[in-house]
């Protein structure tokens, strides 16, 4: 089994959640898989190494300038000893459902470039995540890069509750809309540690495309999104709180991403 950077692997090995074997310790690696690559210019991707860590990706101003919800998340993930050594890859290896950046590449589309003795193949992220603590992985893969594809006028925002600073979330929620003038051309949704229905959630995003981005818009599309999970009452709160979160969370970031875009374009007309 592969070890990155530690912080969730061996907590489930102290717990005998996991007991591999053999250990291997990517952290060799780091000069290889450690970057974040933003083109110049009109960037139309971005290529984050596996083995970055998540203080890189949180002090990453280009990385912020073209995905603002990777800084948004990479804030409130955990504490700066954690982000120190845990990586971007090894959150999405994990697939915790309560994991924030599971839920900010999906937002954002992101392919993941995994590299075995067959040679190297690209999963979309819906395809990455199976499901709870499952990746579409092979035994004898490694998750070496995440690529996110960038489109124009297009931002996004990430936004959770947490029970105190640097905790797992209550619930979160991240957005990327795409506009063409005030109307919505196409948006994605994600939640966090709610027990998401991915497919009906795609179809809240997907529905809101040709519509205006109005107050009225994010509210139905947070009601829908609540709908499109199915939260568990935990020390965390209750089911119903965290459904509501869902909701308020959802219009939130809709709100925030579309700000974003809107900015953005009054920079570049100035
Ligand atoms: C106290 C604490 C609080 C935390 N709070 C949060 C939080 O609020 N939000 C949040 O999202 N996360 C949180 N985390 C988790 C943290 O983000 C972890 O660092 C991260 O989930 C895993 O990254 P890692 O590099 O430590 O992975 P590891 O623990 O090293 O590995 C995790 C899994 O991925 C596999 N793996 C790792 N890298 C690769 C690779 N390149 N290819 C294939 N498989 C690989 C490993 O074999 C293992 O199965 C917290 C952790 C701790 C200890």
């Amino acid at each position: 089994m592969l070890v990155a950077g530690g912080h969730s692997l061996l907590p489930m090995m102290k717990l005998r959640i996991a007991n591999p074997e053999y250990l291997v310790d990517i952290n060799d690696l780091v000069a290889e898989l450690g970057y974040i690559v933003v083109e110049p210019g009109r960037p139309t991707l971005v290529r984050i190494g596996a083995m970055t860590r998540h203080r890189e990706a949180l002090a990453s101003d280009d990385l912020a300038a073209v995905c603002p919800i990777f800084r948004d998340a990479e804030c409130v993930i955990a504490d700066p000893v954690v982000r120190n050594r845990g990586t971007v890859g090894g959150s999405l290896c994990q697939a915790d459902p309560a994991a924030d950046l599971t839920t900010v590449c999906t937002v954002l589309n992101a392919v993941c470039l995994a590299r075995g003795p067959g040679g190297e193949r690209e999963i979309p992220i819906d395809e990455f995540l199976e499901g709870p603590y499952e990746t579409s992985l092979a035994h004898n893969e490694i998750l070496v890069e995440i690529r996110i594809p960038l489109r124009r006028n297009t931002s996004s925002a990430y936004e959770k509750v947490e029970r105190r600073v640097g905790d797992w979330a209550v619930a979160a929620a991240g957005a990327a809309v795409t506009l063409d003038g005030d109307t919505i051309a196409a948006a994605r949704l994600g939640l966090t540690a709610v027990n998401t229905e991915a497919e009906a959630l795609v179809a809240v995003g997907d529905s809101l495309a040709g519509r205006p981005a109005t107050e009225e818009v994010f509210a139905q599309a947070g009601r829908e999104a609540a709908q499109a999970c199915d939260p568990v009452t935990d020390m965390r709160g209750s089911a119903e709180y965290k459904r509501h979160l869902a909701s308020e969370l959802t219009i939130r970031t809709l709100r925030t991403a579309v700000q974003r875009v809107r900015n953005a374009s009054a920079v570049e007309g100035n």
